[in-house]
């Protein structure tokens, strides 16, 4: 989801010129890209014109604090409001009630509704410990029931069987029932949907909603169908109280334009993000992470690829051999890890690809010197074979003597000794997860992590 957003407005957001204040003038350009990059990720034009006018209002006049560039000054402002038009903070169900708590999905046909029910029971059984029962109104596609009974025997939650001869709302009643005799502490009611909004459906489950009286009424709309999405949301939030929405095929969503009109439209919190097809693919949405994602991933992307333009082809491979042999990253690996990161423009060309990193104050960023890494070359180079293979075997007078070999001192020594260490733990992880799992931990590591002497 996003890719091509985050594409666009990475490249966009570097060109806010000027400096001190952020004006009219200076972010023209600009707001009209982020305008073309909200339409082109296809959210709705209402939203986008919000959106557009509230960056504004909130940019001119902003002034630049002193360790920011206008850009990145500008590029603040978006993400707030992204995370202002996606709604900030998670919000999770409310399943706080007399049990049974009852969940009423609702949605087009194919939007997810039956995959989600599955989904959801499975979550609410695993992670809340819930002893959940599910049942399906649909009553116009008899594959449809069995379809839930199968999902309910895959993900071990238990079903209650309807057939098409019956009324939803009946389906509906007897469900309730039999969750309040049996004691479950959640009843999710899968639903029929139309290809289209209509009448008829409309009537029926607002007939469903009344007999039931769920905590929960979530609306299940495919992010792939982009502007529909919100103009279906909006259908269903006048026909029903929604609580909520799920959004889901957002594994198949390079746009994300629904996440970002949905909410808007309806008011109500998109609670879910369906991620793929598997039963554990749902995930709590969390708008200030997604927004960071939109604004940050693209030079996360661009770093990797970096790397991996880079880092030397065959030292890569010799260090893979390595893992394979079982015999671990050693000092000698370290050393041309450097190498390899001096040849990538070293530390700071880095950094500032990593999100947030860019918005380092000035004097920290100054501490984080490439000299850093001729010293800890140096200080490599002043061991003996022997050393570099068994870093154990550095203790007192060792430390002294390559100190002195290197023009360091003990301490360099011992933060190298520490930062090895740490590198090769995350060798370690490294092993099955190649480079983007690398970049994650390396990510982990940098803010404070004891990479950077002097912080
Ligand atoms: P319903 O008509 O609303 O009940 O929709 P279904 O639950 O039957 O889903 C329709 C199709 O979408 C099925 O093939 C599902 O496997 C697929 N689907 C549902 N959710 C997701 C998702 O999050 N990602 C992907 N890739 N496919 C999904
Ligand atoms: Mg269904």
């Amino acid at each position: 989801m996003f890719e091509n957003l985050t594409e666009r407005l990475s490249r966009t957001l570097k060109n806010v010129s000027g400096r001190g204040r952020l004006t009219d003038d200076n972010i023209k350009d600009t707001l009209r890209e982020v305008r073309m990059a909200l339409l082109e990720a296809d959210v709705a034009l209402p939203v986008v014109r919000e959106f557009v006018k509230r960056v504004k209002e909130r940019a001119v006049g902003t002034e630049v604090s002193k360790s920011l560039t206008p850009g990145q000054e500008f590029i603040k402002i978006v993400q707030a409001e992204l995370e202002a038009v996606m709604g900030e903070e998670n919000e999770g169900l409310d399943l706080s009630c007399q049990p049974p708590a009852v969940i009423l999905m609702a949605g087009l046909q194919g939007a997810g509704k039956t995959t989600s029910v599955g989904k959801l029971g499975k979550l609410l059984k695993e992670r809340d410990s819930k002893k959940v029962l599910v049942v399906s109104a649909d009553v116009y596609r008899p594959a449809a029931i069995k379809q839930l009974e199968t999902l309910a025997g895959d993900v071990g939650i238990d079903f209650f069987p309807s057939n098409v001869e019956q009324k939803p709302v009946e389906i509906a009643k007897a469900a309730l029932e039999h969750g309040k005799l049996k004691f479950y502490d959640v009843v999710i009611v899968d639903t029929a949907g139309r290809l289209h909004v209509d009448e008829e459906m409309m009537d029926e489950i607002k007939d469903v909603h009344k007999t039931l009286n769920p905590v929960e009424t979530l609306f299940v709309v495919d992010a792939m169908t982009g502007q529909d999405a919100a103009n279906t949301a909006k259908a269903f939030n006048d026909a029903l109280p929604l609580t909520g929405v799920i959004l889901t095929k957002v594994d198949g969503d390079a746009r994300g334009g629904a996440a970002l009109s949905v909410r808007h439209i309806t008011g109500k919190p998109i609670k879910f993000l369906g991620v793929g097809e598997k039963t554990d693919a749902l995930e709590p949405f969390h708008p200030n992470r997604v927004a960071s994602r939109i604004l940050g991933m693209g030079d996360v992307l661009s770093l990797i690829e970096d790397l991996e333009r880079n880092v030397d082809k065959q030292e890569a491979e010799k260090l893979a051999k390595k893992f394979k042999d079982k015999k671990g990253f050693d000092l000698e690996d370290f050393r041309s890890q450097l190498q390899q990161m001096k040849n990538m423009g070293g530390m700071m060309g880095m950094l500032d690809k990593l999100p947030g990193m860019s918005q380092l104050p000035s004097d920290v960023k100054d501490k984080v010197d490439d000299k850093v890494f001729v010293q800890m070359e140096a200080i490599i180079n002043s061991m003996t074979k022997g050393e570099r293979a068994h870093p154990e075997l550095i203790k007192g007078s060792r430390k002294k003597r390559i100190a002195a070999g290197s023009g360091t001192q003990v301490q360099d020594v011992n933060r190298l000794l520490k930062q090895f260490t740490q590198m090769q733990k995350m060798m370690k992880k490294m092993q099955k997860g190649g480079m983007k799992n690398m970049m994650r931990q390396m990510k982990g590591m940098m803010p404070g992590g004891g990479m950077f002497p002097g912080r």
